[in-house]
């Protein structure tokens, strides 16, 4: 499986991690083997691998998220990521 991260809104692969593994998930799901996944960073051609974890890894994940946000519990997370999010323009944790 490749996540393919178009020029201008890529992220680093930390950033996408969870997204890939849900992935994984959804197409385990189905019956479809997973392994190996990568995310392939468009703006300079560069292909990085991405672990799968076992379906009971990410589903905890998602779930501890999902959790966390019908609680009211998702603190805001500044970092590189916010001079390329499109709530930049009105965020006021927004870093730099
Ligand atoms: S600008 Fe705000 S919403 Fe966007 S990534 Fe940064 S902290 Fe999060």
């Amino acid at each position: 499986m490749r996540d393919n991260k178009p020029p201008g809104k890529a992220a680093a692969p930390d950033e996408t991690a969870l997204q890939v593994r849900l992935y994984a998930l959804g197409l385990q799901a189905c019956g479809r083997k997973v392994d190996p996944a990568s995310l392939a960073f468009l703006q300079d051609s560069s292909v990085v691998g991405a672990d799968v974890p076992g379906p009971d890894t990410a589903r905890a994940t998602a779930r501890s998220y999902i959790q966390g946000i019908n609680g009211g519990e998702f603190p805001a997370k500044p970092g590189p990521f916010c001079s390329r999010c499109d709530y930049g323009a009105i965020c006021c944790w927004r870093a730099g």
